[in-house]
């Protein structure tokens, strides 16, 4: 015969304080032995439900950040994820982001997840500047290679990022940009077509909005 064990229960909408939550998310991830303390484990350590937490605090992060405890997302983010965030935001703003800009949308990412890996944001562009300025096209496939192409048809993301900073993060065909047009988006468009022989190489590359990189390609 199993032991009934008796455990207190929360009757559905008692009132749990921010504070008792938060004393709860530290002991969790005490139990857990770990400063990052995912939604799973503290479904196994903790007291409530992290549905509760999410209502206390809007999001699960926000809770963990006033817990005093690390987001597991802000940890071993790849430089890449990282730089691409910085590029998100150049486009979107058509000019160098500044700190401030992190914490707000389109941002994916928080400053201190740059401080974490670069010291600083200062560094963190330098880092990102001779990370673009590196001259290297993806290397073609197998099946390219056997077609004599030089490059593979997709452009790097530095390439990308290259040729839209080289064109003002501005569409070439109408001037259309996301500065400017929240929400726009553009693209790497190659001026020869690939499938006509044209290169993935920065000098037949042009940066154009979405209309009309559709229209272009529904015309060849
Ligand atoms: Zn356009």
């Amino acid at each position: 015969m199993s032991q009934i064990k008796f455990q207190l229960e929360r009757v559905s909408g008692a009132q749990v304080s921010d504070h008792e939550l938060l004393v709860d998310l530290r002991l969790a991830a005490q139990l857990a032995g770990t400063e990052i303390l995912s939604q799973r484990l503290y479904s196994l350590h903790g007291k409530y439900d992290p549905k509760t937490v999410h209502r206390h605090f809007g999001s699960w992060n926000k809770a963990i950040v006033a817990a005093g405890l690390q987001t597991a997302n802000e940890i071993n983010i790849s430089d890449e994820r990282l730089f691409e965030n910085i590029m998100l935001l150049w486009e979107h703003y058509g000019r160098q982001p500044r700190r401030a800009e992190l914490a707000i949308a389109p941002s994916q990412f928080s400053q201190s997840a740059y401080k974490r890996r670069f010291n600083s944001w200062m560094d963190a562009l330098s880092s990102f500047v001779e990370y673009v300025n590196i001259q290297e096209a993806q290397p073609p496939s197998v099946k390219e290679i056997v077609n004599e192409r030089r490059t593979g048809r997709d452009p790097s993301l530095r390439m990308k990022f290259r040729v839209m900073k080289r064109d003002n993060f501005r569409c070439c065909a109408c001037g259309a940009n996301p500065a400017s047009q929240p929400g726009l988006t553009l693209h790497i468009d190659h001026i020869k077509p690939w499938s006509r022989g044209g290169e993935t190489t920065d000098d037949n590359l042009q940066t154009l909005c979405e209309g009309c990189n559709l229209g272009k390609s529904n015309v060849l």
